[in-house]
C-alpha cells in the first residue's frame, strides 16, 4: 500500500480512491478509449477510427474548452481537485498508427494521452483478435511514443482476460509487465488497463499491490469504481461531434444504470471491450 502521500485531508481522500467503490459518480472523470487511428476498410472488431474522424473528435474537445490529458495527469489533477475540463485520452494495445497518426493530432492541441502497451508482444500483432491483424509498436516505437510525450502504461504481458485467473497469472501479467516496461523506458509505470476490460476484485488487488497508481477498466459498476477501476467510454468511427456530445452528457447516467444490473451492460458488443 502507498502510505507516503500523507499530507492534508485531500491526500487522505485520494488514497481512499485506491479502494473499490470509493470514487463517486460526480468525481468519476470522462476517459475516452481508443485503439488505433487509421483508415481500415475491413475492421470487424471496430478497433480503428479514421484520421479524419479522430481529427474531428480532437477538434470537438478543443472547441468545447476541454483538454485531453494522460491518465497520470488526470489522476494527479483529481488528487489536487483540479480535474474540471480535463478528459482522459487512452489508446489500448499499442498500435503503430498511434505514433504515426494520433500523436501529430494530439500535438496540434497540446493534448496528452496514455498508451497501454502489452509488454510481451512488442513488435507483434493483435493476433488474439479474430479477423485482420495490425502491427504493434516495437520496443523502439514505444520509446519514441514516450519521447513524444505520451504516457506509457501496461496492458498486461499477453493480453489475457484477468477476471477469474489464479495468482500466478495475475503476477506474471500485472507485476512482470510493469517491471518489463519500466526497464524498457527507464521510468516508473503508473498506469494499467485491463485487457478486454476484464477484471474482478482479485485483479484489482493485484494491480494495487504491484504498485500501480491507477488502472483503467471499460465498464465498471459504482461498487467497483475507484482508481483501480476507472471506467472508460469507447469511441469509434461512428462518433461524430454530436455523438461525442451525447456520450459526454450521458456517461455518468449509463454507469448508474449499469450498476443496477450488476455492473455490466448486457447490450455492450464484445468489440467495445477490447
Ligand atoms: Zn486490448
Amino acid at each position: 500500500m502507498k502510505t507516503a502521500r500523507a499530507a492534508g485531508p485531500g491526500m487522505a481522500r485520494a488514497d481512499s480512491w485506491l479502494q473499490d467503490g470509493q470514487l463517486s459518480l460526480r468525481e468519476t472523470p470522462l476517459v475516452l478509449m481508443y485503439h488505433g487511428v487509421a483508415d481500415a476498410p475491413e475492421d470487424p472488431n471496430h478497433l480503428f477510427v479514421s484520421p479524419a474522424r479522430f481529427a474531428e473528435q480532437m477538434a470537438w474537445l478543443h472547441r468545447r474548452g476541454l483538454r485531453g490529458v494522460s491518465i497520470a495527469a488526470l489522476v494527479d489533477a483529481m488528487r489536487a481537485g483540479r480535474q474540471h475540463g480535463l478528459v482522459g485520452i487512452t489508446f489500448d494495445d499499442g498500435y503503430v498508427s498511434v505514433l504515426e497518426t494520433a500523436v501529430p493530432e494530439l500535438t496540434r492541441y497540446g493534448f496528452g494521452a496514455t498508451a497501454y502497451i502489452i509488454s510481451g508482444r512488442l513488435g507483434g500483432t493483435n493476433e488474439w483478435d479474430e479477423g485482420p491483424t495490425w502491427p504493434l509498436l516495437s520496443a523502439d516505437g514505444v520509446r519514441e511514443l514516450a519521447a513524444a510525450g505520451v504516457e506509457i502504461g501496461s496492458h498486461a504481458a499477453t493480453h489475457m482476460r484477468l477476471a477469474g485467473v489464479g495468482p500466478e497469472h495475475l503476477s506474471a501479467e500485472v507485476h512482470e509487465s510493469r517491471a518489463s516496461l519500466a526497464a524498457l523506458l527507464g521510468t516508473e509505470i503508473r498506469g494499467f488497463a485491463y485487457p478486454y476490460g476484464s477484471m474482478d476484485a482479485a485483479a484489482r488487488r493485484a494491480v494495487r499491490e504491484a504498485g500501480y497508481d491507477h488502472a483503467c477498466a471499460v465498464e465498471a459498476s459504482k461498487a467497483e469504481i475507484g482508481l483501480m477501476a476507472l471506467p472508460r467510454i469507447y469511441v469509434g468511427q461512428q462518433d461524430d461531434a454530436m455523438r461525442m456530445a451525447a456520450k459526454r452528457l450521458l456517461y455518468r447516467g449509463r454507469i448508474a444504470l449499469r450498476s443496477r444490473h450488476g455492473g455490466r451492460s448486457p447490450k455492450t458488443p464484445a468489440a467495445q471491450t477490447r
